[in-house]
């Protein structure tokens, strides 16, 4: 089988874990809730979905389930958030990625905890989650 084309790359801050992607973003949100806001000590978190098949991850990271079904995993020496898994698809953060300004999002979710400094962005607006389909 032919090497699969590599459409997008990133990792945590220390460079032990990385991640290569090779299919198309599904969904990119912004996510205000508490538990994103915690788990990246930063005001909110920027978002892709892949197809899990579409992502491949390396080095070693640790996992929290932060709700039934839906790791969140992070490096164990830098402690950067790298990737989140639930059931077929693979959460990446746009912080994460060795470029900037490659995806932008196309909704927010749970703007309810988003900072009053912060503008909303020219995309629909979701006063917790997007909805089933979402996050
Ligand atoms: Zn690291
Ligand atoms: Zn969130």
């Amino acid at each position: 089988m032919a090497d699969k084309k590599e459409l997008y790359s990133g990792g945590c801050a220390c460079g032990q874990a990385f991640f290569k992607v090779t299919g198309p973003p599904k969904r990119v949100g912004l996510c205000h809730c508490m538990t994103c806001r915690k788990a990246h000590a930063s005001a909110f978190n920027p978002f892709v979905v892949f197809n899990k098949q579409d992502v491949e991850l390396q080095g070693e990271l640790r996992d929290w389930e932060s709700s039934p079904g839906y790791s969140r995993r992070f490096c164990p020496v830098c402690g950067s958030r790298v990737a989140s898994v639930r059931d077929t698809e693979i959460e990446l953060s746009l912080g994460s990625f060795h470029s900037v300004s490659v995806l932008t999002p196309q909704y927010e979710s749970w703007i309810i905890r988003r900072e009053r400094w912060l503008n909303p962005l020219e995309v629909p607006q979701h006063e917790r989650d997007a909805g089933a389909s979402l996050s």
